[in-house]
């Protein structure tokens, strides 16, 4: 009764504390909280500047370079989105990935990022950097709404891409959430010649036989058990029970997030592929990346 005065405010700040539930997870209850008012309304001004930084080309993207662990060469870049805001600066991904994702503006988001990366890819082609691949990260809506296959295919006519040098990047929670459609859209993307990796493995709840059926090329080693790597045997366990599935799956094995000289000793002796972290470089702009793959692969 104390949180509100009336039956409007009442169902409102109730609807509020359901929200929060929801968001929470499946079965759970929330007690309402004048700090959710707070939240709704943060959510409400950033999907405001969202719309307007879309129309007023505000976002950027970064990259991160994609080490081969055995030649030490550059293999690939991951394409980072970031919002270039007026006031705040140069903010990260999570800031306003999770709002674009609840209003739907990861779609036109998600069609800029990709657009952006395809056109940098062959800017790199131009350049004379032709055998180095771009990871692409995938959101949820993306991979449900299935125009996923005709994106790619408009952007790689346009730019005459190879399109095996594409990498979609879908979560592991992301991809067991429907496993069913997950293994259809994964199959047309295969057969379109595109690379696949399946993102923040070991944080989801992966299903074995699924993992199995879904035509993946990578996995991607989530950055929490690489940084138990030397301190916490259980996280290292992990990673290279991992490294052993990946394998065994005939997929090649990404370690993200690898800091330090032991890291990348620990992942390289248990037969790790590839590795990406600020070991090698954070996400740089364009035309830094460009200079580490030169300086790197030449
Ligand atoms: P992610 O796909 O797991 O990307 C890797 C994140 O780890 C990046 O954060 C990267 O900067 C960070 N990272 C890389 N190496 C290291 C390291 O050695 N140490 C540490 N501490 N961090 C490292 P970032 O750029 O903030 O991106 C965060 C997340 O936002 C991404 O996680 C991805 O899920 C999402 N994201 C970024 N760009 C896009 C996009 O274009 N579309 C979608 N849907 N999601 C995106
Ligand atoms: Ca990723
Ligand atoms: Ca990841």
């Amino acid at each position: 009764p104390v949180d509100g005065n009336d039956g409007d405010a009442l169902m409102k700040n109730a609807d509020a504390a359901m929200y929060h539930a929801k968001t929470a997870g499946r079965n759970n209850f929330q007690f309402f909280d004048a700090r959710m008012n707070d939240a709704a309304l943060e959510r409400l001004s950033i999907e405001h500047a969202l719309r307007q930084a879309l129309g007023r080309d505000e976002f950027r993207l970064h990259f991160q370079p994609v080490i081969d662990v055995r030649s030490g060469r550059v293999e690939g870049v991951e394409a980072l989105v970031r919002w270039q805001h007026p006031e705040r600066g140069l903010l990260p991904p999570g800031v306003f990935i999770g709002v674009a994702e609840e209003t739907g503006l990861i779609q036109p988001l998600g069609e800029w990022v990709f657009w952006a990366a395809c056109r940098q890819l062959a800017d790199f082609r131009a350049a004379g950097i032709d055998d180095v691949r771009m990871g692409i990260n995938i959101s949820a809506v993306q991979m449900r709404n299935g125009n996923l296959p005709v994106l790619a295919r408009g952007a790689i006519e346009a730019f005459s891409l190879n399109p095996g040098d594409l990498m979609f990047e879908i979560t592991e929670s992301v991809a067991m959430e429907q496993p069913d459609e997950t293994v259809r859209a994964l199959d047309v993307l295969h057969d379109m010649g595109v690379t696949l990796a399946l993102d923040d493995f070991g944080t989801g709840y992966s299903s074995l036989s699924y993992l199995r059926m879904f035509a993946l090329d990578h996995l991607k080693l989530d950055r929490s058990f690489v940084e138990e790597i030397g301190q916490d045997i259980d996280g290292q366990v992990i990673c290279d029970a991992t490294i052993g599935l990946a394998h065994n799956l005939g997929l090649r094995l990404i370690a993200e997030g690898v800091e330090t000289e032991a890291q990348l000793a620990y992942l390289k002796s248990k037969g790790c592929d590839l590795v990406q972290g600020y070991l090698f470089s954070k996400p740089l702009p364009a035309d830094e990346v460009l200079a580490f793959i030169r300086q790197r692969n030449f």
